[in-house]
């Protein structure tokens, strides 16, 4: 029998009793990060990282939590489970389950690049591998922090220039706070829709040390706005909440913005490319270094990347979950509730640049 399942609760240790990131309600859930797609209502407890917990609490209210830091080992029924650094959002962990000298590694969702805030993701040698694949395409491939934070800070201040506010779509738990301190360089003053900031006062009580933003209230006077910076989760795109902040700029953080045709539909000033997932290269990357003999490939492009994976010598399948990443939740919004664009339809636009 295989160490971890897939079943139609979520993944599955038998032998540790023990769901990753179960969809339904179980007894025992380990979760890997406080996105909504993985740590869901229901379970009688909760195992999570310590930088977790305030997140979940904040989403799914008084639980059973048991939390752990980092490489420190848990046991369950003789089933040997440790929490590693995924560099995806706060708190996000890959979770290492050992038994009989198995080894298999849950990535939940993760990124290569160091962001400053989300841990440094840590490969984990094992014999299977269960990777997200939501960038799984050659043609997501990500510029440095670094300059994306440049290129947004100078279309912030060229709004500026211009008088009018800059409104960054961001998701309200991980870009939101990843931005942060590259928008707190320009100086200007920082407002935020509620989701953001309930995000954001629940990571300052838990000793979190990130730069000081003002809530958007109903009673705000327009004219705090004018020139300044508001930052708002996709949900809040296009509805009348926005028009206090006209004249307005609108720029969308999400790696679907490296499709041209996404960035250029309406209500889209700017598109920037920053994600919190690993784009094609960290993928490939990511798979080689856990040195797994077996992969198996979750949300995203799961069929392109487990195929490209199996012609590379690496044994691969797809396997279907209920996780969809939440980044998508801003390719329907730009879609105003038709179905995301196809796969082709995304390559072609792409390439007809
Ligand atoms: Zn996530
Ligand atoms: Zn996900």
């Amino acid at each position: 029998m295989a160490l971890i399942d897939f079943t139609d609760m979520g993944l599955y240790c038998a032998q540790g009793n023990f769901y990753i990131d179960p969809w339904k309600p179980v007894d025992n859930a380990i979760i890997t990060h406080a996105h909504s797609d993985h740590a869901r209502w229901g379970s009688k407890t909760y195992l999570c990282h310590h930088l977790t917990q305030p997140l979940l609490q904040l989403r799914l209210g008084n639980n059973d939590y048991e939390t752990v830091e980092w490489n420190e080992p848990v046991y369950k029924n003789g089933v040997k489970i440790s929490l590693h650094p995924a560099g995806h959002i706060i708190g996000s962990s890959q979770i290492r389950v050992e038994h009989n000298n198995d080894v298999w590694v849950v990535s939940g969702d993760y990124k290569m690049e160091d962001d400053g805030v989300s841990g440094k993701f840590e490969p984990i040698p094992c014999n299977t591998f269960i990777t997200e694949s939501t960038f799984g395409l050659p043609i997501y491939k990500w510029k440095k922090q670094a300059e994306i934070f440049n290129d947004i800070k100078k279309w912030v201040i060229q709004n500026n220039a211009d008088q009018k506010t800059s409104v960054l779509i961001a998701y309200s738990l991980g870009k939101a706070q990843r931005i942060l301190p590259a928008l707190a360089e320009t100086g200007l003053p920082i407002y935020a829709h509620g989701a953001v900031y309930n995000v954001h006062e629940t990571l300052i009580k838990s000793g979190w040390n990130l730069p000081a933003i003002k809530r958007v209230e109903p009673d705000t006077p327009k004219e705090l706005f004018k020139g300044n910076i508001v930052i708002a989760p996709p949900s809040a795109d296009g509805t009348p909440w926005m028009k206090k902040f006209y004249p307005y700029s609108v720029g969308v953080c999400s790696g679907w913005m490296q499709v041209r045709g996404n960035a250029r539909r309406k209500n889209v000033d700017a598109g920037f490319a920053l994600s919190d997932h690993a784009d094609w290269d960290g993928l490939l990357c990511a798979v080689k270094a856990t040195g797994a003999e077996k992969v198996f490939v979750t949300h995203g492009f799961q069929s392109a990347f487990s195929r490209y994976l199996n012609e590379q010598g690496i044994e691969a399948a797809e396997v279907i979950t209920d996780y969809g990443s939440e980044e998508e939740e801003i390719v329907k919004e730009l879609a105003n509730g038709e179905e995301k664009n196809s796969i082709d339809d995304q390559v072609l636009t792409t390439t007809e640049e």
